[in-house]
Protein backbone atom coordinates (compact mmCIF):
# COMPACT_ATOMS: atom_id res chain seq x y z
CA UNK A 1 0.00 0.00 0.00
CA UNK A 2 0.91 3.40 -0.28
CA UNK A 3 0.53 6.32 2.38
CA UNK A 4 0.47 9.48 0.91
CA UNK A 5 1.55 12.67 3.10
CA UNK A 6 -0.28 16.13 2.63
CA UNK A 7 1.51 18.58 0.75
CA UNK A 8 1.98 20.40 4.24
CA UNK A 9 3.56 17.41 5.40
CA UNK A 10 7.13 18.88 7.17
CA UNK A 11 10.45 16.49 6.83
CA UNK A 12 9.54 15.53 10.84
CA UNK A 13 6.24 14.66 9.72
CA UNK A 14 7.84 12.24 6.82
CA UNK A 15 10.25 10.86 9.56
CA UNK A 16 7.79 10.26 12.28
CA UNK A 17 5.63 7.44 9.19
CA UNK A 18 8.26 6.11 8.36
CA UNK A 19 9.53 4.82 12.16
CA UNK A 20 6.08 4.29 12.53
CA UNK A 21 5.46 1.83 10.00
CA UNK A 22 9.12 0.68 10.32
CA UNK A 23 8.09 -0.33 13.81
CA UNK A 24 5.10 -1.90 12.75
CA UNK A 25 7.36 -4.67 10.57
CA UNK A 26 6.56 -2.91 6.89
CA UNK A 27 9.14 -2.34 4.53
CA UNK A 28 9.32 1.11 3.84
CA UNK A 29 9.90 2.99 0.38
CA UNK A 30 10.55 6.47 0.14
CA UNK A 31 9.21 8.25 -3.04
CA UNK A 32 9.55 12.14 -3.09
CA UNK A 33 7.38 14.01 -6.03
CA UNK A 34 7.18 17.44 -7.26
CA UNK A 35 4.43 18.30 -4.63
CA UNK A 36 4.16 15.21 -2.19
CA UNK A 37 6.08 12.55 -0.42
CA UNK A 38 4.62 9.11 -0.77
CA UNK A 39 5.67 6.23 1.75
CA UNK A 40 5.47 3.15 -0.12
CA UNK A 41 5.20 0.21 3.03
CA UNK A 42 5.16 -3.21 2.06
CA UNK A 43 3.51 -5.67 4.88
CA UNK A 44 -0.01 -6.06 6.25
CA UNK A 45 -2.69 -3.74 4.94
CA UNK A 46 -5.23 -4.27 7.60
CA UNK A 47 -2.60 -3.54 10.27
CA UNK A 48 -1.88 -0.11 8.69
CA UNK A 49 -5.30 0.68 8.70
CA UNK A 50 -6.09 0.20 12.13
CA UNK A 51 -2.95 1.72 13.12
CA UNK A 52 -4.28 5.07 13.51
CA UNK A 53 -1.84 6.39 10.60
CA UNK A 54 -5.17 7.51 8.60
CA UNK A 55 -6.09 9.62 11.48
CA UNK A 56 -2.94 11.56 11.74
CA UNK A 57 -3.00 15.57 9.57
CA UNK A 58 0.06 15.16 7.78
CA UNK A 59 -1.31 11.63 6.24
CA UNK A 60 -3.79 12.46 3.16
CA UNK A 61 -4.56 9.11 2.65
CA UNK A 62 -3.60 5.41 2.55
CA UNK A 63 -4.29 3.42 -1.10
CA UNK A 64 -3.82 -0.16 -1.72
CA UNK A 65 -1.46 -0.97 -4.12
CA UNK A 66 -3.74 -3.56 -6.22
CA UNK A 67 -0.82 -4.92 -8.50
CA UNK A 68 1.24 -7.68 -7.10
CA UNK A 69 4.55 -5.20 -8.35
CA UNK A 70 4.61 -2.36 -5.79
CA UNK A 71 7.68 -0.20 -6.29
CA UNK A 72 7.37 -0.65 -9.69
CA UNK A 73 3.66 0.09 -10.26
CA UNK A 74 2.26 3.39 -11.25
CA UNK A 75 0.29 3.44 -8.59
CA UNK A 76 2.78 3.50 -6.35
CA UNK A 77 4.66 6.34 -8.44
CA UNK A 78 2.67 8.38 -10.82
CA UNK A 79 5.64 10.70 -12.90
CA UNK A 80 7.88 8.68 -15.02
CA UNK A 81 11.08 7.86 -13.43
CA UNK A 82 14.06 9.52 -14.85
CA UNK A 83 17.98 8.85 -13.84
CA UNK A 84 21.08 10.66 -14.19
CA UNK A 85 23.88 8.67 -15.16
CA UNK A 86 26.72 10.25 -15.23
CA UNK A 87 25.19 13.16 -16.91
CA UNK A 88 23.25 11.45 -18.88
CA UNK A 89 19.65 11.68 -18.36
CA UNK A 90 17.66 7.69 -19.20
CA UNK A 91 13.55 7.99 -19.46
CA UNK A 92 13.55 11.72 -19.88
CA UNK A 93 12.44 13.55 -22.82
CA UNK A 94 15.62 12.81 -24.84
CA UNK A 95 16.16 9.15 -26.27
CA UNK A 96 19.20 7.41 -25.25
CA UNK A 97 20.55 4.87 -27.79
CA UNK A 98 23.57 2.53 -26.27
CA UNK A 99 25.35 1.07 -28.68
CA UNK A 100 28.29 -1.72 -29.57
CA UNK A 101 29.33 -5.02 -29.71
CA UNK A 102 27.71 -8.22 -28.54
CA UNK A 103 31.19 -9.11 -26.83
CA UNK A 104 34.46 -7.42 -25.91
CA UNK A 105 36.55 -9.22 -28.16
CA UNK A 106 40.22 -7.31 -28.34
CA UNK A 107 41.40 -3.47 -27.13
CA UNK A 108 41.00 -2.68 -30.83
CA UNK A 109 37.86 -3.90 -31.50
CA UNK A 110 36.08 -2.37 -29.01
CA UNK A 111 37.93 0.82 -28.90
CA UNK A 112 37.32 1.30 -32.80
CA UNK A 113 33.35 0.35 -32.12
CA UNK A 114 33.16 2.69 -29.13
CA UNK A 115 34.37 6.03 -31.48
CA UNK A 116 32.57 4.66 -34.36
CA UNK A 117 29.15 4.56 -31.58
CA UNK A 118 30.18 7.93 -30.04
CA UNK A 119 31.03 9.66 -33.48
CA UNK A 120 27.34 8.92 -34.40
CA UNK A 121 25.68 9.63 -31.59
CA UNK A 122 25.37 6.76 -29.10
CA UNK A 123 25.43 7.89 -25.40
CA UNK A 124 25.98 4.62 -23.65
CA UNK A 125 28.77 1.75 -24.84
CA UNK A 126 27.51 -1.62 -24.43
CA UNK A 127 29.64 -5.06 -24.82
CA UNK A 128 29.47 -8.29 -22.54
CA UNK A 129 32.62 -9.05 -21.05
CA UNK A 130 30.85 -12.07 -19.50
CA UNK A 131 28.79 -13.70 -22.07
CA UNK A 132 25.92 -15.99 -21.83
CA UNK A 133 26.26 -18.67 -24.56
CA UNK A 134 24.11 -21.20 -25.58
CA UNK A 135 27.48 -24.09 -25.87
CA UNK A 136 29.95 -24.10 -23.58
CA UNK A 137 32.44 -24.15 -26.89
CA UNK A 138 31.32 -20.82 -27.79
CA UNK A 139 33.97 -17.63 -26.60
CA UNK A 140 32.44 -16.67 -23.15
CA UNK A 141 33.68 -13.38 -22.80
CA UNK A 142 37.41 -12.04 -21.69
CA UNK A 143 35.97 -11.40 -18.03
CA UNK A 144 38.20 -8.75 -16.08
CA UNK A 145 40.12 -8.02 -19.42
CA UNK A 146 37.12 -7.15 -20.92
CA UNK A 147 35.85 -4.83 -18.21
CA UNK A 148 39.43 -2.59 -18.53
CA UNK A 149 38.84 -1.88 -21.81
CA UNK A 150 35.43 -0.89 -21.52
CA UNK A 151 37.25 1.30 -18.64
CA UNK A 152 39.71 2.40 -21.49
CA UNK A 153 36.71 3.27 -24.21
CA UNK A 154 35.07 4.63 -21.48
CA UNK A 155 37.93 6.78 -20.55
CA UNK A 156 38.83 7.85 -24.18
CA UNK A 157 35.16 8.43 -25.84
CA UNK A 158 32.95 9.83 -22.71
CA UNK A 159 30.68 7.14 -23.26
CA UNK A 160 29.47 5.64 -20.30
CA UNK A 161 29.38 1.93 -20.01
CA UNK A 162 27.00 -0.87 -19.67
CA UNK A 163 27.79 -4.20 -19.27
CA UNK A 164 26.78 -7.52 -18.08
CA UNK A 165 26.63 -9.39 -14.88
CA UNK A 166 25.88 -12.98 -15.04
CA UNK A 167 25.95 -14.15 -11.00
CA UNK A 168 26.11 -12.68 -8.02
CA UNK A 169 29.84 -13.94 -7.24
CA UNK A 170 31.05 -11.25 -10.04
CA UNK A 171 29.19 -8.56 -8.85
CA UNK A 172 31.10 -6.22 -7.23
CA UNK A 173 33.80 -6.56 -10.02
CA UNK A 174 31.29 -5.90 -12.70
CA UNK A 175 29.97 -2.95 -10.92
CA UNK A 176 33.37 -1.11 -10.37
CA UNK A 177 33.76 -0.68 -13.69
CA UNK A 178 30.02 0.10 -15.23
CA UNK A 179 27.88 2.68 -15.30
CA UNK A 180 24.84 0.29 -15.80
CA UNK A 181 24.57 -3.43 -14.86
CA UNK A 182 22.76 -5.84 -17.47
CA UNK A 183 21.09 -8.28 -16.43
CA UNK A 184 20.78 -10.54 -19.38
CA UNK A 185 17.63 -12.59 -20.52
CA UNK A 186 18.93 -15.70 -18.94
CA UNK A 187 19.16 -14.31 -15.80
CA UNK A 188 16.28 -12.36 -16.10
CA UNK A 189 14.85 -14.86 -12.61
CA UNK A 190 17.69 -15.42 -11.00
CA UNK A 191 16.58 -14.41 -7.69
CA UNK A 192 20.07 -14.36 -5.65
CA UNK A 193 21.06 -12.06 -8.61
CA UNK A 194 18.55 -9.88 -8.22
CA UNK A 195 18.73 -9.40 -4.45
CA UNK A 196 22.79 -9.10 -5.11
CA UNK A 197 22.32 -6.12 -7.38
CA UNK A 198 19.51 -4.75 -5.24
CA UNK A 199 21.45 -4.04 -2.54
CA UNK A 200 24.36 -1.71 -4.53
CA UNK A 201 23.64 1.93 -5.79
CA UNK A 202 23.76 1.41 -9.85
CA UNK A 203 21.19 1.45 -12.38
CA UNK A 204 20.39 -1.64 -14.02
CA UNK A 205 19.15 -2.71 -17.17
CA UNK A 206 16.61 -5.56 -16.99
CA UNK A 207 16.47 -7.77 -19.64
CA UNK A 208 13.16 -9.40 -20.67
CA UNK A 209 13.32 -13.31 -19.58
CA UNK A 210 13.61 -15.14 -22.67
CA UNK A 211 9.43 -16.45 -21.98
CA UNK A 212 8.77 -14.39 -19.79
CA UNK A 213 5.44 -12.55 -19.33
CA UNK A 214 5.42 -9.15 -18.74
CA UNK A 215 4.05 -9.61 -15.08
CA UNK A 216 7.24 -11.76 -14.46
CA UNK A 217 9.39 -9.27 -15.80
CA UNK A 218 7.80 -6.20 -13.67
CA UNK A 219 7.78 -8.87 -10.22
CA UNK A 220 11.83 -9.43 -11.88
CA UNK A 221 12.05 -5.67 -11.22
CA UNK A 222 10.41 -5.49 -8.11
CA UNK A 223 13.02 -7.92 -6.69
CA UNK A 224 15.87 -5.67 -7.20
CA UNK A 225 13.88 -2.24 -5.94
CA UNK A 226 12.54 -4.23 -2.74
CA UNK A 227 16.27 -4.19 -1.80
CA UNK A 228 16.44 -0.43 -1.80
CA UNK A 229 18.21 -0.11 -5.62
CA UNK A 230 15.22 2.01 -7.42
CA UNK A 231 17.04 2.73 -10.85
CA UNK A 232 15.96 -0.20 -12.98
CA UNK A 233 15.50 0.17 -16.87
CA UNK A 234 13.38 -2.33 -18.80
CA UNK A 235 14.99 -3.46 -21.86
CA UNK A 236 12.48 -5.36 -24.35
CA UNK A 237 14.41 -7.58 -26.49
CA UNK A 238 12.35 -10.31 -28.03
CA UNK A 239 10.36 -13.09 -26.69
CA UNK A 240 9.55 -16.97 -27.77
CA UNK A 241 7.02 -17.87 -30.08
CA UNK A 242 6.21 -19.96 -32.50
CA UNK A 243 8.02 -17.98 -35.32
CA UNK A 244 11.72 -18.78 -36.55
CA UNK A 245 11.84 -16.98 -39.15
CA UNK A 246 13.08 -14.47 -36.90
CA UNK A 247 15.42 -14.97 -33.78
CA UNK A 248 13.01 -13.52 -31.43
CA UNK A 249 9.52 -11.98 -32.00
CA UNK A 250 10.06 -8.41 -30.82
CA UNK A 251 6.84 -7.81 -28.54
CA UNK A 252 6.13 -4.16 -28.93
CA UNK A 253 3.29 -3.81 -27.53
CA UNK A 254 4.59 -4.42 -24.20
CA UNK A 255 6.47 -0.92 -24.42
CA UNK A 256 3.26 1.31 -23.99
CA UNK A 257 1.90 -2.10 -21.47
CA UNK A 258 4.93 -0.85 -18.90
CA UNK A 259 4.36 2.79 -19.94
CA UNK A 260 0.35 2.11 -18.54
CA UNK A 261 1.73 -0.35 -15.84
CA UNK A 262 4.98 1.48 -14.71
CA UNK A 263 7.15 4.03 -14.23
CA UNK A 264 10.15 2.61 -15.04
CA UNK A 265 12.54 3.47 -18.38
CA UNK A 266 12.00 1.36 -20.92
CA UNK A 267 14.13 0.45 -23.99
CA UNK A 268 14.15 -2.27 -27.03
CA UNK A 269 16.94 -4.33 -28.35
CA UNK A 270 16.43 -4.69 -32.24
CA UNK A 271 19.29 -6.73 -32.39
CA UNK A 272 18.71 -9.94 -30.42
CA UNK A 273 14.64 -9.15 -30.94
CA UNK A 274 15.30 -9.80 -34.75
CA UNK A 275 18.50 -11.78 -34.74
CA UNK A 276 19.27 -9.81 -38.45
CA UNK A 277 20.49 -6.87 -38.87
CA UNK A 278 18.25 -6.37 -41.32
CA UNK A 279 15.01 -6.06 -39.53
CA UNK A 280 17.30 -3.27 -37.13
CA UNK A 281 16.53 0.07 -38.83
CA UNK A 282 12.88 -0.48 -39.27
CA UNK A 283 12.23 -2.01 -35.50
CA UNK A 284 14.00 0.26 -34.10
CA UNK A 285 11.93 3.54 -35.58
CA UNK A 286 8.81 1.04 -34.58
CA UNK A 287 10.38 0.77 -31.03
CA UNK A 288 10.60 4.38 -31.13
CA UNK A 289 7.38 5.14 -32.24
CA UNK A 290 5.75 2.83 -29.64
CA UNK A 291 6.66 4.92 -26.58
CA UNK A 292 10.74 3.05 -25.85
CA UNK A 293 12.74 5.75 -24.15
CA UNK A 294 15.93 4.48 -26.46
CA UNK A 295 17.84 1.51 -27.95
CA UNK A 296 20.29 -1.36 -27.13
CA UNK A 297 21.82 -1.92 -30.74
CA UNK A 298 24.78 -3.92 -31.50
CA UNK A 299 27.31 -2.26 -33.86
CA UNK A 300 30.36 -4.32 -34.90
CA UNK A 301 33.47 -2.60 -36.96
CA UNK A 302 33.44 -5.94 -38.94
CA UNK A 303 30.28 -7.89 -38.43
CA UNK A 304 31.16 -10.39 -40.65
CA UNK A 305 34.67 -11.51 -38.25
CA UNK A 306 32.12 -11.12 -34.93
CA UNK A 307 33.27 -13.42 -32.68
CA UNK A 308 29.04 -13.06 -31.05
CA UNK A 309 25.91 -12.15 -33.05
CA UNK A 310 27.39 -11.20 -36.14
CA UNK A 311 24.22 -11.67 -38.47
CA UNK A 312 22.81 -9.14 -36.75
CA UNK A 313 25.33 -6.42 -35.50
CA UNK A 314 25.18 -3.29 -38.27
CA UNK A 315 28.25 -1.89 -39.76
CA UNK A 316 29.25 1.47 -38.60
CA UNK A 317 27.76 3.09 -41.76
CA UNK A 318 24.57 1.46 -40.97
CA UNK A 319 24.65 2.65 -37.71
CA UNK A 320 25.13 6.28 -38.86
CA UNK A 321 22.37 5.58 -41.16
CA UNK A 322 20.24 4.44 -38.42
CA UNK A 323 21.08 7.45 -36.05
CA UNK A 324 20.06 10.03 -39.03
CA UNK A 325 16.92 8.53 -39.34
CA UNK A 326 16.25 8.16 -35.54
CA UNK A 327 16.93 12.32 -35.38
CA UNK A 328 14.51 13.22 -37.62
CA UNK A 329 12.05 10.66 -36.11
CA UNK A 330 12.31 12.18 -32.85
CA UNK A 331 10.49 15.43 -32.64
CA UNK A 332 7.65 13.86 -34.55
CA UNK A 333 7.53 11.40 -31.19
CA UNK A 334 7.72 15.17 -28.99
CA UNK A 335 11.22 13.73 -28.16
CA UNK A 336 14.87 14.34 -29.00
CA UNK A 337 18.33 12.87 -29.78
C1 LIG B 1 23.35 -9.26 -25.04
O1 LIG B 1 22.82 -8.15 -24.87
O2 LIG B 1 24.44 -9.40 -25.59
C2 LIG B 1 22.62 -10.47 -24.63
C3 LIG B 1 23.25 -11.60 -24.34
O3 LIG B 1 21.29 -10.29 -24.61
P1 LIG B 1 20.10 -11.21 -24.06
O4 LIG B 1 20.39 -11.45 -22.62
O5 LIG B 1 18.90 -10.36 -24.31
O6 LIG B 1 20.09 -12.47 -24.87
MN1 LIG C 1 24.50 -10.38 -28.42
Amino acid sequence: MIVVMNPEASEKDIKMVTEKLKSMGFGVHLSQGVRRTIIGAIGDREKALSSGLEAMHCVEKIVPITKPFKLVSREFKRENSVYDIGGVQVGGDELVVMAGPCAVESREQLLQAARQVAGSGAKFLRGGAFKPRTSPYSFQGLEEEGLKMLAEAREETGLKIVTEVMNQHTVDMVAAYADILQVGARSMQNFYLLREIGRLDKPVLLKRGLSATIEEWLMAAEYIMSEGNYRVILCERGIRTFETYTRNTLDLSCVPVIKRLSHLPVLVDPSHGTGSWHWVPAMSRAALAAGADGLLVEVHPNPAEALSDGPQSLNPENFTNLMASLRSLAPALGRSL
